[in-house]
């Protein structure tokens, strides 16, 4: 993949809006598309840098990482945990929302997918003393369960879906227009590809229905504000039976009245006699495990900082659950 500037490849400026860069994708796109050059290498992998811009650009964090690190934010996976990409030639998966008045539901053809249950944040606050330490904590979360009446198909108990006659099943119906042959979104099922003739009472037909769970999440030891917790398929049910989708603990820690946290490292202030500044002896130090003692040289200035090692913050890397 070429390493053109992002900006330059959509050709708009460095502080161009969302809107700007959405407009520039879908010119450009139109121009470049496979559909509209068949066989033409060079406007293919153009169209991939497109695409690539485009995804970099409009995503507020991607974007970030970009305009501080350049292409250098994206090589071996230097967005950390799922925030990577490949550029892969699959065209279909934004077309979706910046094509959607043109080629209907998006392009994915094959089969029709229930839509997975969306993605739900928990802002967890914590003291330090816990997010140090480590703590399980019971949350309660109002979200979509799957519909125990209907296991989640919708259909009345005895009754089941049945194939949608217009699409048989796909979801989506063939139009053409303009150069494009466009799949559109099946009219009657909605791209389900289903039908419900008989819909359960308990959740009319949609086969999940609202309810405040409650979960117990463990913090692993040494969290900080900023980190989060990916609690698999614990967020919204699917409807019609598709794939819950996840729960995101979001980690903020709340201030401490005698420590500051800076990374793994704690700090603190210790107020020292002036006697004991000027001749040297031995004071306490509060650490989160207790009182410690501190040797004070002779001649000690104010402001003068001290490591005790070890007292800090276990690192909270490689618990694998922090993302
Ligand atoms: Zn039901
Ligand atoms: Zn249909």
């Amino acid at each position: 993949m070429s390493k053109r500037d992002f900006y330059e490849v959509l050709g708009v400026s460095r502080d161009a809006s969302e809107r700007d860069i959405k407009k520039a994708y879908k010119r450009l796109a139109m121009k470049y598309h496979p559909d509209k050059n068949p066989g033409d290498d060079t406007a293919a992998d153009k169209f991939k840098e497109v695409k690539l811009a485009y995804e970099v650009l409009t995503d507020d964090q991607k974007r970030a990482a970009y305009d501080q690190y350049g292409h250098a934010a994206f090589e071996q996976g230097g967005m950390g945990g799922g925030g990577g990409f490949g550029g892969g030639a699959d065209f279909s998966d934004i077309f979706g929302d910046v094509f959607g008045d043109i080629f209907g539901g998006g392009r994915r053809g094959g089969q029709a997918r229930a839509q997975r249950g969306a993605d739900l944040r928990y802002n967890m606050e914590l003291t330090l003393e816990d997010a140090v330490r480590g703590v399980t904590k019971e949350i309660e979360v109002p979200t979509y369960v799957s519909c125990d009446s209907c296991s989640g198909s919708g259909a009345k108990p005895g009754s089941s879906p049945q194939t949608c006659g217009t699409c048989h099943g796909q979801g989506q119906v063939q139009m053409r227009q303009g150069f494009f042959a466009v799949q559109q979104t099946c009219p009657t099922c909605h791209g389900r590809g289903k039908i419900i003739k008989d819909p359960c009472d308990k959740c009319h037909g949609q086969g999940r229905v609202q309810k405040t769970k409650t979960l117990s999440v463990k913090i692993p030891a040494g969290v900080d504000t900023g980190d989060r917790i990916r609690l698999t398929g614990e967020g919204e049910a699917g409807e019609y039976g598709a794939p819950a989708g996840d729960l995101y603990v979001q980690v903020h820690v709340r201030d401490h009245h005698i420590f500051t946290r800076d990374g793994n490292n704690l700090y603190c202030e210790v107020p020292v006699s002036f006697t004991m500044a000027a001749l040297g002896g031995e004071v306490e130090v509060p650490t989160l495990d207790g009182r410690v003692s501190l040797k004070v040289p002779p001649e000690t200035q104010t402001g003068r900082m001290f490591r005790m090692r070890g007292k800090g913050v276990q690192s909270v890397r490689g618990g694998g659950l922090v993302i």
